[in-house]
């Protein structure tokens, strides 16, 4: 189980252990902690589901977040409604 030490900013220190994988952000050379995942819809009806740290997450509305790759295709613009 991996076990990591922590400091607070007020001097509380301590040891947090996970005792399951966290996804890590899919961005190239970001080992950052996954807290979003890619809502951009594929032509198969599919999400991107790319993991995504805080950094990498580009919210493009609401609890709707672009990996990347999927910010520059679209321009940052709010995909339309497919099955309208
Ligand atoms: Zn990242
Ligand atoms: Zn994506």
């Amino acid at each position: 189980m991996p076990c990591t030490p922590f400091r607070t900013p007020d001097g509380t220190t301590g040891i947090v252990c996970t005792s399951r994988r966290r996804p890590r952000c899919s961005a190239p050379g970001c080992n950052a902690p996954s807290g979003f995942q890619c809502d951009h819809r594929e032509k198969s009806g599919k999400t991107c589901d790319r993991h995504l740290c805080a950094a990498h997450a580009h919210q493009v509305g609401d609890d709707m977040h672009f990996c990347p790759t999927h910010l520059a295709e679209t321009g940052g613009e709010r995909q339309r409604d497919l099955f309208a």
